[in-house]
């Protein structure tokens, strides 16, 4: 392990960017995770790639930046400690700048690879299927079709904002994707286990590494906006899932009830409309009027 970029803090140790660097040569793919301070799937996932990275012989040179906002994930924050800035907002950054601009700008200076990912995780209060988000079109599709991940959503426009990492990393003619899986403020180790085999199949599929991961045993989910259903909650109440993500449903499928917080009795009965795999669920069970339940998604070529 190395540190590539180190930072003084008030009362505390410095703050450093920890990288694990494997092969040698220019750079090909850098990895990262822990952007957000509470996404920790990543943080795991990025840990078991590098677990099999040491015992591999790899092709060129990988980079593996599990956590960036290390003071984040120390105090269970999503964003920057100190002035509650997000990191993902920061890019390109500044080399003179705030404490987050300069770890922005140290990122991207670390991460100078031909093709990039960022690893995060669904809100507190929604697990996300492992997934990849891309642009309708591009090198990135290829790319992320090779990752063999439980879904693939393009996406119109797909985080192309220059502030956030991935936009950064486009904006330099990269191919970067952003992958999402679990929630935050937990580790979902069957989740992790899951990115990190994609991860795997990646670097495999860019000859870094000579050694496949095998395929999944179902195949993935490729879908865009047209194919994702949205099911928000109508009342407020107790939300009581009947599935978990990585289920397949079909129409009229009990995807799970709003029931009064006191007393249970069901006063919402949400079912899929269509046939898909259940992508976004809701975690935490209090729920108000309007918010965001369950996504089902289905495949569309
Ligand atoms: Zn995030």
């Amino acid at each position: 392990m190395s540190e590539g970029f180190s930072l003084e803090t008030p009362f505390r140790d410095p703050f450093k960017l920890s990288e694990l660097r494997f092969g040698s040569g220019p750079l090909k793919v850098a990895l990262v995770a822990g952007l957000h301070g509470t996404e920790l799937t990543g943080v795991h996932a990025l840990n078991l790639v590098a677990g099999a990275l040491r015992m591999s012989r790899v092709q060129g040179q990988v980079v593996l930046i599990p956590i960036v906002n290390a003071h984040g994930v120390e105090q269970g924050t999503k964003r920057w400690p100190f002035d509650d800035r997000d990191i993902n907002r920061a890019f390109p950054g500044d080399p003179s700048g705030s404490a987050v601009e300069r770890i922005a700008y140290a990122l991207l200076a670390s991460t100078q690879a031909e093709v990039c990912v960022d690893v995060h995780s669904g809100s507190a209060a929604i697990r996300e299927l492992p997934q990849v988000r891309v642009p309708l079109s591009g090198a990135e599709l290829g790319l992320a079709r090779s990752m063999q991940l439980p879904m693939l959503w393009r996406r119109a426009g797909d985080r192309l904002e220059a502030t956030g990492l991935v936009g950064a990393w486009r904006e330099r003619g990269v191919s970067a994707m952003h992958v999402v899986g679990g929630r935050a403020g937990t580790l979902d180790v069957g989740h992790a286990r899951t990115l990190a085999h994609g991860l795997l199949r990646l670097l495999h599929h860019l000859k870094v590494l000579k050694h496949a991961v095998a395929d999944p045993a179902e195949a993935l989910v490729d879908t865009t906006r047209q194919g994702v259903r949205y099911h928000y909650s109508d009342v407020g109440g107790f939300w009581v899932p009947e599935v978990r993500v990585g289920d397949r449903v079909e129409p009229g499928h009990l995807l799970g009830a709003v029931t009064e917080v006191v007393g249970g009795q069901r006063v919402e009965a949400v079912r899929a409309e269509r046939a898909g795999i259940v992508m976004s669920m809701r975690a935490y069970p209090v729920v108000h009027a309007r918010e965001l339940l369950v996504r089902v998604a289905e495949a569309i070529s």
